[in-house]
């Protein structure tokens, strides 16, 4: 699955995960994503998102 979010950043294809965490629960078979804004106190992606 990660593998597969490489492919799409470096290809520019399809739509990443940028911004949002995948959650995959394989015990209840869900999968479900959640938004996360960039920490203002993080050198790699503050100012970046909200
Ligand atoms: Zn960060």
């Amino acid at each position: 699955m990660m593998a597969l979010e490489a492919i799409k950043v470096i290809s520019g294809a399809g739509a990443a995960l940028e911004g949002r965490l995948l959650i995959h629960d394989g015990l209840a078979a869900e999968t479900r994503t959640v938004r996360i804004g960039a920490d203002p106190g993080c050198v790699v992606c503050r100012g970046q998102r909200g």
